[in-house]
């Protein structure tokens, strides 16, 4: 099969001919009709997480949509010809204690897909059948795979956050993720308050569903939330301590500031509101396949859709870099 390999952390993209991986009994392996671009392949292509023990060569790739191909002996859930997805949660081990109360994600032995083992940039890939995805038919493959990591975690950041229906959610930054919850965010009933630098994103930011768009460069964030009566809840997506130090003040009381995009910089807060006006501070990290499926599923019933550019495998470098330079407001998908 085709495949892209990282040889060792901080070398190019190797477009490379390897045998199809077998199917061991507890496996299901998948021909891959799209995989996304996503800035945590950083972690295997850059060697970026110290003490993370990654084999190389590795083919990255945890944003996986195709159909299975061929289960192992032991696999009951899933049969060849079902349309599936793998994310970044790539299996967990059932007997941890966080396993035990049913929270996969924060599984003590947790896999990651496309890291402790091999992902999606390459024509099949095998995954654990508990990090399979169920995926509509209806969805485009090249869409399901925007949405299985960047609309998963704004998808479960929204739903497990205290906003209900007619409250005001403000989404800072419309990138990836931001412009996916602009679009949760109004399918679910909320007044949607879009923001971003600079003018240029207000029409599409309507076209997503937002019923207001706040230029951040244009007039003083928190100022502006606090006229529209103050953000229930702001889903900070922007990795910039400064755009997240900007709105905080627009939270109303009982407001919950819900971070998913990582700054590389510490924030700065005033905590002094958050203890007089009960405002709290919540943080989010994707989720596992049953979130993704039921992410899916939500997008399909309700039309949700991720601005995608697709890209041959060969060009797997051009697709990597547009993303790690923010120069593409597409998420970039690879088509093997
Ligand atoms: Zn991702
Ligand atoms: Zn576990």
């Amino acid at each position: 099969m085709s495949a892209v390999q990282v040889t060792s952390p901080g070398e190019s993209f190797e477009v490379v001919d390897r045998p199809v991986p077998e199917t061991p009994s507890n496996g299901v392996r998948i021909e891959v009709e799209a995989c996304g671009v996503c800035h945590s392949d950083s972690i295997v292509k850059e060697g970026t997480i110290p003490g993370l023990d990654i084999n190389y060569p590795r083919i990255p790739g945890h944003e996986v949509i195709g159909r299975v191909d061929a289960v192992g002996s032991a696999v009951t859930a899933w049969e060849p010809g079902q349309r599936v997805g793998v994310g970044w949660h790539g299996g967990h081990c059932f007997s941890c204690e966080q396993c035990g109360r049913g929270d996969f994600t924060n599984c003590e032995r947790k896999r990651m897909t496309g890291v402790t083992s091999d992902g999606g940039y390459a024509e099949f890939m095998v995954a654990r059948p508990e990090a399979v995805i169920s995926v509509p038919e209806s969805l485009e493959a090249r869409h399901a795979a925007g949405l299985v990591c960047a609309g998963m975690t704004a998808f479960n950041a929204l739903r497990h956050s205290s906003a209900t229906q007619g409250d005001v959610v403000a989404v800072l930054g419309i990138g990836g993720v931001g412009h996916l919850g602009v679009q949760f965010a109004s399918v679910a009933g909320y007044e949607t308050v879009a923001l971003s630098r600079g003018s240029e994103k207000r029409s599409l930011a309507k076209e997503l569903g937002a019923d207001q768009y706040v230029d951040t460069d244009g007039s003083d964030p928190g100022e502006t939330l606090q006229s529209l009566g103050g953000a229930d809840v702001i889903l900070a997506t922007a990795p910039s301590s400064g755009a997240i130090e900007s709105v905080v003040p627009g939270l109303a009381v009982n407001g919950e500031l819900v971070v998913v995009g990582l700054p590389e910089e510490p924030v700065s807060l005033n905590l002094g509101p958050f203890v007089s006006n009960r405002q709290s501070l919540q943080g989010w990290d994707c989720g596992h396949a049953g979130d993704a499926t039921e992410t899916l599923a939500f997008s399909a019933r309700n039309d949700i859709e991720p601005m995608v550019e697709t890209y041959p495998l060969d060009r797997v470098e051009d697709a990597y870099s547009d993303m790690m330079r923010n120069e593409t407001q597409f998420k970039p998908v690879l088509e093997p």
